[in-house]
C-alpha cells in the first residue's frame, strides 16, 4: 500500500512532538514535512525542538529540516496531502485557511475554527456524521482543501464519557470541574514559580470552550447545519501541578433514571465506529472503567489505550440533581486531547470519506 504524505505545522511544540511520536511508523501515513516559526525554519529539527517526550526523538525526524509555515514552503519541501496543525490559535487564524485554499486537508488542534458553522468539530466515536460539513465548507469558501478540527483537550474527555449516557439515558444538565495538566499550556506555558505548591483556578477561555464545544459535538447534523444539543452545561477549570493528563469531576442530570450498574455498563459497552473499523489509533475499549475507590489518577491512568482511552471511575449517585450521577474522567491531554485526536480524525476521513480509502 502506498502511504499518504503528511506534514506537521508547528512541529516543534508540545503537541507537534506528540504528532511526531504518533506519526513515525504510522501504517498509513508518511511524515514528510515539518514546519514551525521563522525562528526555527531552515534548521534541523534536533537543533530547534526542546524534546520533552519519554521516547527518544525519532532519528529520521531529527535530521529533517524545518520549513516556514506557508503552503509554498511546504510544497517546495515535497508537499503533503494532510497537514496536521499544532499551531497557536493566533497563527492558525491566518495559516490554516491559506493551506485549505491551497488544496491541503488541514486537521487542526487549534481553537480558531472549531465553532465556525461550516467546520467539522469531530470526535470519531461521537459525531463522525458531522464530516458532511466538509462539502458545505468547500462550497461556502471556494477552497479545494478543507479544515477539520478536534475539540479542546478537556472537552474531548468529557464528551467521550457523556456520549454513552446521552445515547442511553438522555442528558439534561452537566457540571464539570477540571484539574488540568501543565503540558496543556504549551512548553513556555506556566512559570514554575506560579504552579509549584499551588493550583491556578483560572485557564483563559477554557470554560467557554468546554461549554460551547460540547453542545456542537453532541448536536445533530441536518441539511448542512449542526443543531446544538439541548443540555445545560457549566464548567470550572483549574491548572494543577501534573505533567500530562486532565482529570475532571463530572456531575450529570440524566433524563431517564438509571442504576449505577446500568451507567457502568453503558460506559463499558460503548463501542463506536473507529473501533468497528479498527482504525490504527482507535483505543479498544474507548472508555476504561476503574473499580478502585481512588482511580483514575493522572500518573497511573493517562496512558490507557496508548493515551487514547478515557478512564472513568468513582461512578456514584449525585445528591443534588434529580436522576443525578457523578464520576471522574481522565484523558491524556496531548494524545487523546490533541495530536492523537487529529490523527484519529484523519484515519476516519481516509477510511470513510476519501478516495484514498480505496488503497487502504
Ligand atoms: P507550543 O508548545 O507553544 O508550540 C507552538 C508551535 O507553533 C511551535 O512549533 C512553534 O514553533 C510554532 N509557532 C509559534 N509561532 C509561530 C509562527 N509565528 N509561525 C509559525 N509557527 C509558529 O504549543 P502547543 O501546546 O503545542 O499547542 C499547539 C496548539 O494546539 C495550540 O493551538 C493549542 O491551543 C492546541 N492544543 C494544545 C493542547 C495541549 O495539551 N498542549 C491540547 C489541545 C490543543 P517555534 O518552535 O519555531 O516557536
Amino acid at each position: 500500500m502506498k502511504k499518504i504524505k503528511v506534514g506537521v505545522l508547528g512541529a516543534t511544540g508540545m503537541v507537534g512532538q506528540r504528532f511526531i511520536q504518533l506519526l513515525s511508523n504510522h501504517p498509513w501515513f508518511d511524515l514528510s514535512v515539518l514546519t514551525a516559526s521563522a525562528r526555527s525554519a531552515g534548521k534541523k529539527y534536533r537543533e530547534v525542538a526542546k524534546w520533552y517526550l519519554e521516547t527518544p526523538m525519532p532519528e529520521e525526524v531529527a535530521e529533517m529540516t524545518v520549513v516556514d509555515t506557508a503552503p509554498d514552503a511546504v510544497k517546495k519541501a515535497g508537499g503533503t496531502e494532510i497537514a496536521f496543525s499544532a499551531l497557536p490559535a493566533e497563527i492558525a487564524d491566518v495559516a490554516e485557511p491559506e493551506f485549505a485554499k491551497a488544496g491541503y486537508i488541514v486537521a487542526s488542534n487549534a481553537s480558531s475554527f472549531r465553532m465556525e458553522k461550516d467546520v467539522p468539530l469531530i470526535i470519531p466515536e461521537v459525531n463522525h456524521d458531522h464530516l458532511e460539513l466538509i462539502k458545505v465548507q468547500q462550497k461556502n469558501r471556494g477552497w479545494s482543501g478543507f479544515i477539520i478540527t478536534n475539540p479542546n483537550c478537556s472537552t474531548i474527555n468529557l464528551v467521550i464519557s457523556l456520549k454513552p449516557l446521552f445515547d442511553e439515558f438522555g442528558i439534561k444538565a452537566v457540571i464539570v470541574s477540571t484539574m488540568q495538566a501543565l503540558s496543556g499550556a504549551g512548553y513556555e506555558g506556566v512559570p514554575s514559580m506560579a504552579i509549584l505548591d499551588n493550583i491556578l483556578p483560572y485557564i483563559s477561555h477554557e470554560e467557554e470552550k468546554i461549554q460551547t464545544e460540547t453542545l456542537k459535538l453532541l448536536g445533530t447534523y441536518r441539511e448542512g447545519q449542526i443543531q446544538p444539543a439541548n443540555i445545560k452545561i457549566s464548567a470550572s477549570c483549574n491548572r494543577v501541578f501534573v505533567l500530562d493528563g486532565h482529570l475532571e469531576t463530572v456531575f450529570v442530570e440524566l433524563k431517564r433514571p438509571a442504576k449505577i450498574d446500568e451507567v457502568k455498563k453503558a460506559f463499558q459497552n460503548f463501542n463506536a465506529l473507529p473501533q468497528k473499523l479498527k482504525l490504527p489509533t482507535a483505543p479498544i475499549p474507548p472508555i476504561v472503567v476503574r473499580e478502585e475507590i481512588d482511580r483514575p489518577q493522572p500518573r497511573l491512568d493517562r496512558d490507557a489505550g496508548k493515551g487514547m482511552a478515557v478512564v472513568v471511575g468513582r461512578i456514584r449517585k449525585d445528591a443534588v440533581f434529580d436522576e443525578g450521577i457523578k464520576y471522574l474522567a481522565l484523558g491524556h491531554n496531548t494524545i487523546r486531547g490533541a495530536a492523537g485526536a487529529s490523527v484519529l480524525n484523519a484515519e476516519l476521513l481516509v477510511k470513510q470519506y476519501w478516495k484514498a480509502a480505496q488503497t487502504i
